[in-house]
């Protein structure tokens, strides 16, 4: 291992040796997780970008070029030039100026108008204004939270700048020997129980934490971060899989308390956070609980987060190499693979998984370059959690939808904003099409509209199936049949109307939201049907209804406690769910790639990990690991 200096000293002259003298290298900075090289003539490095990657291979560094920023354009004459460049017919509905990072990301409808033959316009662009050009698809609908992010991104662009500057010294300092080299992982949340995930990775040199989350519930619960061996300085980075609140929800909690280091996830995994979070915020303010962080605190971490694509391998500490790869659970959910101490220990950790093809998204990656340690998911994971095929729950959904707007009917749907939403939207869209339910008016609430806007501004990310679609202008999210529902008072009136209808809202356990407003109105009319179409955390009243509860206690708007009595239909349809079913766990461990030493199972109830564990062990004669909270392994 070189030292840092040597390093830059190295990629100084190889890189004097390969440029033309009209190109010029004013400095090299040790940004988080890669190595600026910062130039005055951008262009030439994007049409010979193999001077770089020649480079990045040779010294196994992730590499990027900007240009300086005195030799940048000015933002106002950079937006006027690009204007100029790329065709009107390319529909620029945004621009946005990225300062840390030298690009200007360009939101248009037709992507590729905006590139040209061969990327000639963004050629042009780079060589006209020094600015890296990026052009990402305008969402087909307006969001909200999308330009919030980016607003809130650029008016952090200096602390940003200065945060990556420190993570830098920080990844790249020298290790200390690796001799008596030790990993060891502490349980802090979501062990034989789902919820308030959390996972410590601890090796001499540093900490990290995979995933954040809260536990919702009666009471809502937190991961355990009062332990000696959690010290939120000693934190070198935080992985996010995904946008679930039992996975990010407590993030903002640990900036509250001064956390300053890097968040890593997946691009869309920032914006669909961004959403969650002020969600989770305003839903508690809103029900006159004091939430245990501010919206100031979520934009600290919004701040913070280093977003990753699927497959780059980033340095994220001394002695530890990140990777995320494809989950098949939400849009932008993934698997990170933690490649420790020069290889001396692979840790695979799943989060929340899916492995098999959903409408949404394509299954879950499962070829790694090395694997001793997997860390796995069973939530699904008990002797009956068999689920059924995609078509028979489609086709059970999409039955007891029919009948109950055949009798005149409403149909309420509990979802989460992310995932299962998008699915079920898809899916009813697909089956009024095609004359399978009759059309009828599907309300969708402000946070479902946000998130689909986000999944629509992805495509990348969505399955091969659904991104042929959108991309032939079929996008089932624009679809006729949704209607937004843009003010509170109209649920009552939707509530109220004579017509059948379908309503989807939030939250998906019915711990709060609006679905709990429309729940209130719904439930005592047995024409009407409630379906649960994902997980319901014990504790929470989904589960509880589901268990048989038919009296529920609520407040009303005026602040009156009544008894709602539970007469709708009450169903729930297994088949929908995000995560693998049993069968689908143990194909995972049947067939990735290479064969993991250990399985430590984690995200599900005690019963069903247990039951899972003898499963793995009878069949694959893998070595599992069952670990409950504040328990702590060592992996070597
Ligand atoms: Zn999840």
């Amino acid at each position: 291992m070189i030292s840092k200096q040597e390093l830059v000293k190295q990629l100084y002259k190889s890189l004097i040796d390969s440029l033309p003298s009209d190109v010029k290298v004013t400095s090299i900075e040790f940004e988080g997780p890669v190595i600026a090289i910062y130039t005055t003539k951008l262009a030439y490095f994007m049409e010979n970008d193999e001077v770089i990657r020649k480079l990045a291979k040779d010294f196994k560094k992730r590499l990027v070029v900007r240009a300086d920023p005195r030799f940048r354009m000015s933002e106002k004459e950079a937006e006027k030039i690009i204007r100029e460049l790329v065709p009107s017919d390319a529909g620029i509905v945004n621009m946005f100026f990225d300062k840390t990072t030298g690009e200007v990301i360009i939101e248009a409808l037709k992507v590729g108008a905006v590139i040209g033959k061969g990327g000639q316009i963004l050629k042009q662009i780079a060589s006209i204004t020094n600015w890296r050009p990026k052009v990402l698809r305008a969402a087909a609908f307006e969001s909200k939270i999308v330009r919030q992010v980016r607003e809130l991104l650029y008016s952090r662009a200096d602390e940003r700048k200065d945060m990556l500057m420190r993570l830098g010294h920080r990844i790249h300092r020298d290790l200390v020997l690796l001799r008596d080299y030790r990993v060891r992982i502490v349980a802090l949340g979501g062990f034989q129980e789902v919820g308030r995930s959390m996972i410590l990775v601890q090796t001499k040199e540093s900490n990290i934490l995979l995933d954040c989350g809260i536990k919702p519930g009666y009471t809502e619960e937190y991961p355990y971060i009062d332990v000696e061996e959690f010290d939120l300085d000693k934190i070198d980075a935080i992985v996010i899989t995904h946008a679930h609140l039992d996975h990010c929800g407590f993030l903002p909690y640990l900036f509250k308390y001064g956390y300053q280091g890097p968040v890593y996830c997946t691009q869309p995994t920032l914006y669909l956070m961004a959403l969650a979070l002020n969600d989770y915020v305003e839903v508690a303010e809103k029900e006159g609980k004091v939430p245990i962080y501010s919206k100031r605190d979520v934009q600290d971490a919004l701040a913070h987060v280093i977003p990753l694509e699927y497959g780059e391998v980033t340095d994220v500490a001394p002695d530890v190499k990140l990777t995320l790869y494809p989950a098949g659970h939400i849009l932008g959910s993934a698997i990170a693979h933690l490649h420790i101490g020069n290889g001396l220990c692979n840790i695979v950790y799943t989060s929340d998984f899916k492995f098999g093809k959903t409408r949404l998204l394509d299954k879950a990656a499962y070829q790694f370059p090395r694997v001793e340690v997997l860390i796995m998911e069973s939530t699904y994971g008990g002797r009956e959690d068999k689920m059924p095929s995609r078509e028979e729950t489609e086709r059970t959904f999409i039955d007891i939808v029919r009948r109950t707007l055949e009798r005149g009917g409403k149909v309420l749907i509990p979802v989460l904003s992310v995932g299962r939403a998008q699915e079920i939207m898809v899916v009813l869209d697909e089956a009024m099409k095609s004359g399978k339910l009759p059309a009828v008016p599907v309300f969708i609430e402000g946070l479902l509209i946000e998130a689909t806007a986000i999944h629509t501004a992805f495509p990348e990310y969505l399955s091969k199936e659904l991104q042929k679609k959108i991309y032939r202008d079929e996008n089932p999210f624009v679809s006729e049949y949704f209607t937004a529902v843009t003010s509170p008072s109209q649920r009552i009136e939707i509530a109220q109307q004579k017509e059948p209808c379908i309503i989807m809202a939030t939250s998906g356990m019915l711990t709060g939201g609006p679905v709990m407003e429309y729940f209130r109105y719904l439930a005592d009319d047995p024409r009407n049907s409630i379906i649960f179409v994902s997980y319901q955390i014990e504790g929470t009243l989904g589960r509880r209804i589901l268990d048989g509860l038919r009296e529920v206690h609520m407040m009303s708007p005026e602040g009156k406690l009544e008894v709602i009595k539970v007469r709708m239909e009450v169903h729930k349809v297994d088949g929908f769910s995000g995560h693998s079913d049993r069968s689908q766990l143990l194909a995972y461990v049947k067939n990735i790639e290479p064969k993991p030493e250990r399985i430590v199972l984690c995200h599900g109830e005690r019963s069903k990990i247990f039951d899972l564990s003898i499963a793995i062990e009878r069949l694959f004669r893998i070595k599992t690991a069952v670990l409950a909270n504040l328990d702590a392994m060592r992996l070597r």
